[in-house]
């Protein structure tokens, strides 16, 4: 059997969490197999209906649990995984599922790949393909513990719906102690921002150091406004108060996968590019034809972002008769 650990927050499955949930489902077809899925929350029950095709839904139901505790996370997990003895448990790659996956690594003593993009069983061992320094290398690992522990990097894998029945569930109950929540989420704070999220955009507008001032991101926000779009920028923007941290895009910021992604005034830093190489399209508007950046272009334009975008800006509304 493949177990799935899924982070929910309120009742809804983020993509990342679908896309481990595909993972595990896939595992479980090459290895001819079935799929069961942890869930843990207190309005765990509702999320049945994402699981379709999986064998057996397993429901820790606790209002304590609806922020993250580490402690007891783990102990859930490393004690389901005792219980059910699965070949491998799949959780997504984000901070969340890295920490309990290497704690409940630690725990059982067992090997976990992080960030995996691909997988298969050689006999007994999962070989799988990983990021690594931000995606800019890429490891074969081999899995020779059992079970094997892995998370999936987010945007690796697209989510696919499951077909065939909801699966069956089953209330799991973990003895947990007030040790268990030392450590524990008590606050999460919603971002003030509105509108699309970067995550969600189809397209996004990345501002850079090119800009030149923060009031000069009114226009990537009008771009944005047009097109249904996010703004995000580079470090140098959020580092000069252009825009909150939250908006950061690359290896210390988010991760962002649209069909397009307009960068402008941007050079290309490797720790950008890891931010958002999974676009589907680049389109690049600097100044210096040299720039990195253009490397990793579909689209350039050599010229001046302050000049290009009100002029993109125009031939926009034109085309939308506006
Ligand atoms: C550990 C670590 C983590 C990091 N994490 C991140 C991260 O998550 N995200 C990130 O972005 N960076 C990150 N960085 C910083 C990164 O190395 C770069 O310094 C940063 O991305 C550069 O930002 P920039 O492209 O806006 O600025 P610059 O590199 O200064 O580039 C500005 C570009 O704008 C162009 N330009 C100037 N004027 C105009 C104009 N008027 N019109 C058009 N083009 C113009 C220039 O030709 C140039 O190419 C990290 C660095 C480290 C060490």
């Amino acid at each position: 059997m493949i177990l799935a650990v899924l982070e929910q927050t309120k009742g809804t499955l983020p993509e990342s969490s679908l896309e481990a949930l595909t993972a595990a489902r896939e595992l479980a077809k090459i290895s001819n197999d079935q799929a069961e899925v942890v869930l843990i929350g207190s309005q765990v029950k509702s999320l049945v209906s994402h699981l379709k095709g999986c064998a057996k839904a397993l429901l820790v139901e606790d209002a304590k649990l609806d922020t993250y505790a580490p402690e007891a996370y783990a102990k859930i997990v490393a004690e389901t995984i005792q219980k059910r003895s699965p070949r491998a448990v799949v959780a997504a790659g984000t901070d969340l599922g890295n920490d309990w996956m290497s704690r409940v690594a630690v725990r059982l003593d067992l090997g976990l790949a992080t960030g995996c993009t691909e997988f298969k069983f050689e006999g007994a061992n999962l070989r799988v393909i990983r990021f690594n320094w931000g995606g800019s290398l890429l490891e074969e690992a081999e899995l020779r513990s059992n079970p094997k522990l892995i998370t999936v990097q987010p945007h690796a894998i697209p989510n696919k719906p499951g077909e065939g029945a909801e699966p069956a569930t089953e209330t799991l109950s973990v003895a947990l102690n007030e040790k268990d929540f030392r450590v524990q989420v008590k606050q999460v704070l919603a971002s003030e921002k509105k509108g699309i999220t970067l995550q969600d955009a189809k397209v996004v507008i990345g501002g850079g150091r090119g800009m030149g001032a923060g009031e000069n991101f009114k226009m990537l926000e009008d771009l944005a406004g047009l097109l249904n779009g996010a703004v995000g920028g580079s470090r140098v923007a959020t580092n000069n108060g252009w825009r909150p941290h939250s908006d950061q895009i690359g290896q210390t910021g988010q991760i962002i996968a649209p069909d397009l992604y307009i960068a402008c005034g941007i050079s290309g830093a490797i720790q950008h590019m890891v931010g958002c190489k999974a676009s589907k399209k680049i389109l690049v508007i600097n100044k210096d034809s040299e720039a990195p950046i253009f490397q990793r272009a579909d689209y350039g334009v050599v010229g001046d972002a302050l000049q290009v975008i009100p002029a993109l800006i125009a031939e926009v509304k034109k085309a939308k008769g506006l």
